[in-house]
C-alpha cells in the first residue's frame, strides 16, 4: 500500500528540453555576473561545484556545504557580494527561465488529488538548487503553495541522485518504508536508484531521459495523462 508519493521536478512536473533549460539558466547567471566574472570561467566553475556536490557521500556536510566550499574560493570577490549576489539572482533573475518550460495543467489536480485521498506528497527534484530555485520552478506549474512533507532543497540534503543515499535520506526525514512509497519521474537512471531502495516507481516518458541507454525497469510508466489516470484510480 502507498502511503508517500515523490514527484521529481524538470521534466517530469515541469515539462522541459533540460538541455534548453540549463543552457539558458548558464548564460542567465552568465548576465548576471558579467562585470564581475568572465563567462566562461563562471560557468566552468559551476560544473564543478555541481560536480562535487552531485559525488560527495559526507553525511557531515550539506550540498550547499559543498557548493560553496569549492566555488568560493575560486574567485577573489568577497564572499558576502557572491552570496548576495546569487540570492539575487535566484530571487529575480531565475524568473525569466519560464520561458524554457511548458505548462502543465494537470499538476495542481494531480497533487491535490493526492492530498485528498490522504497520501503524503513530496518534492523529490536533484537537491543541487537552493530552495527559492526550486519553489519558483513549483510556481510555473501552480503547485508551490502545497503542503508538501518534503521539497528536497540543496540547502536541506547531504546527497544527490541518482545515489542510494538520496532517497534512503529522504525516507528518513519523512519516517516512511521505502516499499510504501511512489517515486514519479521521467529520468530512468535516477528511477532505477530509487527502486534499488524498494520504492516504487513511476516514470513519466513525455519529456524521458535515458542518458546511458539502460534497461528500462519501472513498475508503472506512461505520459503525464496516463500518470492522472493513475493517481485517479489510486484508492
Ligand atoms: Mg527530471
Amino acid at each position: 500500500m502507498l502511503e508517500v508519493i515523490l514527484f521529481d521536478l524538470d521534466g517530469t512536473l515541469v515539462p522541459m528540453d533540460l538541455d534548453y533549460f540549463t543552457k539558458s539558466y548558464m548564460q542567465a547567471l552568465c548576465t548576471k555576473f558579467f562585470d564581475l566574472i568572465p563567462p566562461q570561467k563562471l560557468v566552468h566553475e559551476i560544473w564543478q561545484g555541481t560536480y562535487r556536490i552531485a559525488n560527495d557521500l559526507d553525511p557531515g556536510r550539506t550540498n550547499k556545504d559543498v557548493f560553496w566550499e569549492y566555488f568560493l574560493p575560486k574567485f577573489s570577490i568577497d564572499a558576502e557580494i557572491l552570496i548576495s549576489m546569487f540570492d539575487d539572482f535566484y530571487n529575480q533573475d531565475f524568473a525569466q527561465l519560464k520561458k524554457t518550460t511548458k505548462p502543465n495543467p494537470d499538476a495542481r489536480s494531480v497533487i491535490d488529488t493526492l492530498l485528498e485521498k490522504g497520501y503524503r506528497v513530496g518534492i523529490a527534484t536533484n537537491p543541487i538548487f537552493p530552495a527559492r530555485a526550486i519553489e519558483e520552478r513549483l510556481n510555473w506549474v501552480g503547485v508551490a503553495d502545497l503542503p508538501y512533507s518534503l521539497v528536497t532543497t540543496y540547502e536541506k540534503m547531504h546527497y544527490c541522485k541518482p545515489h542510494v543515499e538520496y532517497y534512503q535520506e529522504i525516507v528518513e526525514m519523512i519516517d516512511v518504508c521505502p516499499e510504501r512509497c511512489l517515486m514519479v519521474g521521467n529520468d530512468v537512471e535516477e528511477g532505477l536508484a530509487a527502486r534499488k531502495l524498494g520504492m516504487k516507481t513511476f516514470l513519466v516518458e513525455d519529456c524521458l531521459l535515458n542518458t546511458r541507454n539502460l534497461n528500462i525497469k519501472t513498475d508503472y510508466r506512461g505520459s503525464f495523462a496516463g500518470l492522472v489516470e493513475f493517481i485517479e484510480e489510486l484508492p
